[in-house]
C-alpha cells in the first residue's frame, strides 16, 4: 500500500471535523442551509491553518448527491471524487507553481459551461496572489459577470497582495492561526489512533513547534514517527527540531542571573557541542526571556504554557527582576541582528552572553598617574646596540606570565578577558608598545580590545603581573614571523 502522509490521512472532510475557525465553518454552514451563497470568497490566513480543506468541504457540501448541504454525507459518489481529487466540476489552481496564466486562460474559455456532474463548478485558486497581472486581468473579467453556476474560492496567505478590484469582489474569511491546545487535542487524537505514544511534553513542542499551523505541526508529527517509531520524547522532538532544550535554557539562565561566568560559557559549549547553531541559541533564549518576561509581568496567560513548564519558569523569574530581563532581552535582539553580518557568530554570541554579566562586575579602578608616554630609558638604562634583547627578554617574561594577565584581566572584566583570549602578544614595538595580535575574522575582538575601558585593564594587569608600564596597542593580520621566532630562541636559551 502507498505511504499517505498523516496530514493527507487525518485532513478534515466535513465542517464538524474543522479545528478552530469556528467563525468561518458557522458563517458558511448558515450561507449553505440559507442558499445565500457568495460568488467568491476569499480565505485568508497563515499557511496550514485549513483554508483548502476548507474549500474543498464546502465543495463537497454544494455537491453532495444528498442534495446541498452543511451536513455532506461523505460517501457519495461525488464526496468521495472530491475527497481523492477526481471531481472534474472542482477545479484547483496552484497560483504558485505556474503563476496562473494558462489556467486562467482556459477557466475564461470553459467557465460558462454548466457543471457536468454536480450542482456547482467550484474554482479554488491557492495562492491567488501569485498570479500575474494578465491572470488577474482575466479572473477579474469573470468575476465581474460570474455565471450563476461558479463558486469561486480564492485562498491566500498574504491578502495585501491580492488587487483592491478582485478583493472587493469576494466575500472575505480571515482564518486565525490554530490554538495551541486545539492542535494539541488533535494531535493527541492522531496519536492514538495511529498506536503511538507522545508524551505531554512532547505534544507541548510538537504542538507549538507549527505556531498555529495544523499542517507543520502533523507534518512534525509524521517525521517524528518516522525518526523514533512509535514512541516519542521531548527530548527526540528538540532533536529533530534543532532547538535548544529546555535544560540547556534554564542552565544558561541560572548562570546568567548567577553572574557564574563559567557557567555561562559551559552551557553555550553544551549547547553547541550537542549540534545547535548560535543563531538558534540566540532565537531560543529570546523566546525564553520573553516568557520569563512576561511571567514576571503576571501576563502569562498569553503564553499558552504547559503548567509544570510555567511553574518552573515562575521560579526562575525570581532571580531577575523585570529591568535586567528587558536588558538581556535587547542585548539578544541586538546580538542577534548582529550576528546575520559576522563571520565568527559563536563567538559574538559568548560575548554578548558574559557582556550581560559583566554589569554586576566591579569596575576596573583607573590607574593612576596613567602615562601615554612609556620612559623607556627608565627600565632600559643600557645603551641602543642591547635594546633588542632587553626587549626580547620582557617580551619572554610577558609570555611566560601570559596566562596570569588573563587571569587577572578575567577578574576584572569578563568582557576584555574573552577579546584578550583570542588574541596573541607577539611583540614589542619600537614605542615600546606590546602588540598584541588577532588572526583574520577575529577583528571584532581587536576593536573591543581597543576600548578605552578594555586596554586599561589588560595595562593594568600587565602591570600587576609583569611589573612593568607597558601599554598595548592591537592589529589584526597574520603574526609576525620577524617577532616571534627570536623571543623563542631566547626563551631557548634561558630555559
Ligand atoms: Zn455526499
Amino acid at each position: 500500500m502507498n505511504y499517505i502522509s498523516l496530514y493527507r490521512k487525518w485532513r478534515s472532510q466535513n465542517f464538524d471535523e474543522i479545528v478552530g475557525q469556528q467563525h468561518i465553518v458557522r458563517t458558511l454552514k448558515n450561507a449553505i442551509s440559507m442558499k445565500r451563497l457568495a460568488h467568491a470568497y476569499l480565505f485568508t490566513g497563515p499557511r496550514g491553518t485549513g483554508k483548502t480543506s476548507l474549500a474543498r468541504i464546502l465543495a463537497k457540501a454544494l455537491n453532495c448527491k444528498k442534495g446541498m448541504t452543511p451536513f455532506l454525507c461523505g460517501k457519495c459518489d461525488s464526496c468521495e471524487k472530491i475527497t481523492i481529487g477526481s471531481a472534474i466540476d472542482v477545479i484547483e489552481i496552484d497560483a504558485a507553481s505556474n503563476r496562473g496564466i494558462d489556467e486562467i486562460r482556459d477557466l475564461r474559455e470553459k467557465i460558462r459551461y454548466m457543471p457536468v456532474e454536480g450542482r456547482y463548478k467550484i474554482y479554488i485558486i491557492d495562492e491567488v496572489h501569485m498570479l500575474t497581472q494578465e491572470a488577474f486581468n482575466a479572473l477579474l473579467k469573470t468575476l465581474e459577470e460570474p455565471p450563476e453556476h461558479v463558486v469561486f474560492v480564492l485562498a491566500t496567505t498574504e491578502p495585501n497582495r491580492v488587487p483592491v478590484t478582485i478583493s472587493s469582489r469576494c466575500q472575505r474569511l480571515d482564518f486565525q492561526r490554530i490554538p495551541l491546545a486545539e492542535i494539541k487535542t488533535h494531535l493527541m487524537k492522531i496519536s492514538k489512533e495511529e498506536k503511538v505514544t507522545v508524551d505531554d511534553k512532547a505534544l507541548d513542542l510538537i504542538a507549538r513547534a507549527g505556531e498555529g499551523s495544523m499542517r507543520d505541526s502533523v507534518s512534525l508529527l509524521d517525521q517524528l514517527i518516522s525518526f523514533a517509531g512509535n514512541k516519542i520524547d521531548s527530548d527526540q522532538v528538540a532533536m529533530l527540531l534543532g532547538g535548544v532544550g529546555e535544560e540547556m535554557l534554564f542552565n544558561m539562565s541560572k548562570a546568567i542571573s548567577a553572574n557564574d561566568m563559567n557557567g555561562v560559557v559551559s552551557s553555550l559549549r553544551e549547547a553547541i557541542d550537542a549540534g545547535r547553531s548560535a543563531s538558534q541559541i540566540v532565537a531560543d533564549l529570546i523566546v525564553f526571556y520573553r516568557n520569563l518576561l512576561l511571567v514576571k509581568l503576571n501576563a502569562s496567560e498569553a503564553l499558552e504554557l504547559s503548567q509544570d513548564y510555567l511553574e518552573r519558569l515562575t521560579l526562575e523569574a525570581k532571580s531577575y527582576n523585570v529591568n535586567r530581563i528587558k536588558e538581556i532581552l535587547k542585548a539578544l535582539s541586538k546580538t542577534g541582528l548582529d550576528m546575520k553580518w559576522h563571520a565568527q557568530a559563536r563567538i559574538l554570541l559568548e560575548v554578548a552572553l558574559l557582556e550581560l554579566l559583566e554589569e554586576k562586575c566591579a569596575c576596573p579602578p583607573k590607574p593612576e598617574g596613567r602615562r601615554r608616554e612609556t620612559k623607556s630609558e627608565e627600565r632600559l638604562p643600557s645603551a641602543e646596540p642591547i635594546v633588542a634583547t632587553a626587549t626580547d627578554g620582557r617580551m619572554m617574561k610577558i609570555k611566560k606570565h601570559w596566562k596570569e594577565v588573563l587571569d587577572y584581566v578575567k577578574k576584572k572584566s569578563l568582557f576584555g578577558y574573552v577579546s584578550l583570549h583570542e588574541g596573541h602578544p607577539i611583540e614589542i614595538n619600537d614605542t615600546n608598545q606590546l602588540v598584541i595580535n588577532f588572526k583574520k575574522g577575529f577583528a571584532f575582538h581587536k576593536e573591543r580590545l581597543e576600548e578605552q575601558n578594555n586596554k586599561i585593564v589588560v595595562e593594568s594587569a600587565i602591570k600587576e603581573v609583569v611589573g612593568e608600564e607597558i601599554l598595548i596597542t592591537c592589529r589584526v593580520g597574520d603574526a609576525g614571523q620577524n617577532n616571534v621566532l627570536p623571543v623563542q630562541v631566547v626563551a631557548e636559551i634561558f630555559k
